[in-house]
């Protein structure tokens, strides 16, 4: 079996070093940049395994998972291969990872590391995530090294934000793009890493997530999915905005710590509005059970009876989206969520009985 089966997508990515690899031209430096959770780390991995392996011929990409490099690789300690990361709770790269602590600066880390000669094979691999974050004394570092690379080192650095990066550091590798996953990957995925108990639940998150697993697993903590289905109960009568607002920023506020996590949160709340009144849409034209939510096939089947409800559905959508753009614009999460159910609840509302 392949190694590059725990990989979903990223064919073209692939292909690339393939020929990169028959033709003896890989380049020293690469800079994978993507959105997060997409898989771009776990590539840069499967392509170090399958430069290191031993037994596998130049030009496969492949690796044997039993010789003398494998087995250390597999194991997490193969002395040519260099990984550092962001420390957890930190900002930024931090410059001990790259050049040693500042008592023995050069003598230590990365650089230094990837400068002794290969142990084992005939290569030294280093990946370094979060090279967006370094900082300028980190960067600066790790420059030199960039530059005038070790002869038998290869660089992979990868970014989720590509304008985070320095320009000196970006103007050195060669760029490599990655697209979001695919939605049936995501599900897939999600699936197989047991993260969801059902279908339902992976093409929820998989509809919502842009692509990308990390997003995806946020969407399924429990704190989020009780939000949404709060939220959705709310949606699928007839409901009073202030009351539903005030419910929802208490919820907000639970599981914040500050007000930027509060904004991420509202985010949420306001895409799973919009998933809602999409799905019921989806409903109403296809007339099938493809709507993953079933409480706005149940608002859906009552506005029906009173209305035809796509231009309804439509603005209420629009009326969604535009309270989006104030959260972007630092309007207060409680003022735009107040605003935005009133609205929503007046919208919904048969005519006769509309009251503010
Ligand atoms: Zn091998």
């Amino acid at each position: 079996m392949s190694i590059w089966s725990t990989l979903r997508g990223h064919n073209d990515q692939r292909e690339m070093f393939r020929r990169a690899v028959q033709r003896g031209r890989l380049s020293q430096s690469y800079l994978f940049v993507g959105p997060d959770g997409i898989g771009k780390q776990l590539f840069a991995r499967l392509l170090a395994h399958g430069l290191l392996c031993r037994a596998e011929d130049g030009d496969r990409l492949e690796a044997c998972c039993e010789c003398s490099s494998c087995r250390p690789f597999m194991a997490g300690n193969h002395p040519d291969f260099l990984y550092v990361e962001r420390n957890e709770g930190k900002r930024e790269l931090q410059i001990e990872l790259i050049a040693g602590p500042k008592e023995r600066r050069g003598q230590e880390g990365l650089c230094h590391d990837l400068s002794l000669r290969p142990l084992e094979g005939s290569r030294k691999i280093a990946i370094i995530n979060d090279a967006d974050t370094m900082n300028d004394e980190s960067a600066n570092a790790f420059l030199k090294t960039l530059e005038e690379p070790p002869e038998r080192a290869m660089l992979i650095l990868i970014a989720s934000n590509l304008d985070a990066v320095m320009p000196t550091i970006r103007s050195r590798c060669q760029l490599v793009r990655f697209a979001p996953l695919s939605r049936s990957d995501v599900e897939t995925l999600l699936v197989e890493q047991g993260m969801v108990a059902t279908d339902l639940e992976a093409q929820f998150a998989g509809a919502l997530c842009e692509g990308s697993l990390t997003t995806a697993r946020q969407l399924l903590r429990p704190e989020l999915r009780d939000l949404r289905s709060s939220l959705y109960s709310n949606l699928s009568r007839d409901f009073s905005g202030t009351i539903v607002a005030k419910a929802l920023l208490e919820a907000i506020d639970a599981i914040s710590a500050d007000t930027p996590e509060q904004r991420v949160h509202a985010h949420w709340v306001l895409r799973f509005t919009v998933e809602f009144y999409r799905a019921a849409l989806r409903h109403q034209a296809f007339e099938t059970d493809a709507a993953v939510i079933p409480e706005a096939k149940s608002w859906l089947a009552a506005l029906e009876k009173r209305m035809e409800p796509t231009e309804l559905v439509g603005s209420l959508i629009d009326r969604t989206i535009e309270a989006s753009t104030h959260i972007e614009q630092n309007v207060p999460v409680p003022l735009t969520l107040e605003s935005l159910f009133s609205d929503l609840a007046r919208m919904s509302r048969p005519a006769d009985t509309r009251r503010t």
